[in-house]
């Protein structure tokens, strides 16, 4: 057989009509067909993800969500409790059979107030991986009210749509983290004093967002313009988990515990634990700060979280499944050295954390400065294990930049 006789097995196209021909054990396949093929492969996964969706939901009961969560997230019980439990019920929601049944299980959307660098982005992250869905994680901050410079809301859902993979259907059993949500509360507590365009308008914005819509969303994100093409997403059964560190909100919690301490609740207050106020926290204490109270009801599930104490900083160092000491051996032993970090150098590091007062968020920055050098070091060497004891551990500190961070 001459070479110009070969041609395409599925087309039939002839070679000098393809840009390419890839030959097989007895057949030949051309670029063309190559694509088409893609196509319908890609359709195929698309298809069967959205039943995997379904299935994956089903497995896990608020007990095994809560011991999913364990092996990422450190402490926080009352928060992974709370999750568990709203994440189950939101998804048993969505797979439920319409069956005619009148009892119409509303979303419940959830708000995490806690001190920034405790774990809020990480639990929405987990739970996301956990079930298998598109997450995305927006800035509440860049939001504006239509018309003003900045994202519009809808962009948000641009986000979970790209983290789909621009499958509709997929995004919209998603999660959406809204990040820094205190930061679009009320200025002032009085709405009537100014129009606060950052902050009220936003929040009114993201209402219709929240509790469940079909939303045209600009498929590339940006300002919506007349001729642009739209996508339509329902986000009701999209969820969504709102945090925020809504600093200075323990002092309204606090305002709220004295104003109301009559009779028996007096000795309640009498025994409140000032150094955690968080824990008592209501609904009420955010329409204080600023949010409202629409949005207040759109996100009817509130949890905090707890700030992390020395001892927990040092087990985040080194439990969770991908801890950052965990990390950093695995990334020596790819140049076979054994990294060891010393029990005292890691209280080193945390007693470091703690004064910067950046939660856990403290923590890779500090080890990595420490282990510089080292890293810079040790692939060209010759030494085959590495100690790192407190006092290497602080001579390394005491000559980098993050000293002079904290000198100021
Ligand atoms: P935020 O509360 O500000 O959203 P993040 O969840 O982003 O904080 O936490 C920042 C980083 O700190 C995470 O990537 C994680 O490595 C670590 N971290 C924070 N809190 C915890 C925790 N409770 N358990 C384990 N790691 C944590």
């Amino acid at each position: 057989m001459s070479k110009e006789e070969l041609s395409c097995s599925f087309c039939g196209r002839k070679k000098s009509e393809t840009n390419l021909l890839i030959a097989g054990m007895d057949a030949h396949i051309c670029d063309k067909c190559i694509e088409q093929a893609h196509g319908i492969v890609l359709e195929e996964v698309s298809n069967s993800t959205t039943s995997e969706i379904s299935s994956d939901i089903t497995l896990k009961k608020p007990k095994e969500i809560k011991e999913f969560l364990d092996q990422y997230v450190i402490g926080q019980d009352d928060a992974k409790k709370v999750l568990a439990v709203s994440v189950y019920n939101h998804y048993k929601r969505l797979l439920q059979k319409d069956e005619g049944d009148d009892v119409e299980i509303e979303k419940s959307n959830i708000v995490m107030v806690g001190p920034t660098g405790t774990g809020k982005t990480l639990l929405a992250r987990s739970i996301a991986r956990m079930l298998n869905v598109p997450f995305t994680i927006v800035d509440a901050t860049v939001l504006t009210e239509a018309g003003y410079v900045g994202e519009d809301v809808e962009t948000i859902l641009t986000r979970l749509l790209q983290s789909a993979d621009y499958n509709v259907e997929k995004a919209e059993r998603g999660i959406v983290f809204i990040d820094e949500i205190d930061k679009i509360a009320r200025k002032s507590d009085n709405p009537s004093i100014t129009r606060d365009v950052s902050g009220e308008g936003v929040q009114q914005a993201m209402l219709k967002l929240l509790e469940g819509a079909v939303i045209n969303v600009p498929p590339q994100g940006g300002r919506k313009h007349p001729d642009q093409k739209f996508v339509e997403v329902n986000t009701k059964n999209i969820l969504f988990i709102a945090g925020g560190a809504f600093s200075g909100i323990e002092r309204k919690i606090g305002d709220r515990l004295n104003t109301r301490a009559i009779g028996y609740q007096k000795d309640f207050v009498d025994q409140v634990d000032e150094e955690n106020m968080l824990q008592y926290i209501l609904p009420m204490d955010l329409k204080s700060f600023g949010i409202i109270p629409e949005l207040i009801g759109r996100l009817p599930v509130l949890t905090h979280l707890d700030h992390l104490d020395p001892d927990a900083l040092k087990r985040i160092l080194t439990e969770p499944k991908n801890a950052i000491v965990k990390q950093y051996k695995r990334l020596f032993q790819i140049d076979e050295v054994d990294l060891t970090i010393e029990d005292s150098a890691i209280e080193f590091v945390v007693e470091k954390a703690t004064e910067f007062k950046l939660g856990a968020r403290g923590l890779r920055s500090i080890i990595e400065t420490i282990l510089t050098d080292a890293m810079f070091e040790a692939p060209s060497g010759d030494d085959t294990t590495l100690v790192i004891t407190r006092e290497y551990a602080e001579e390394k500190m005491s000559s980098s930049k993050l000293r002079r961070l904290q000198a100021v």
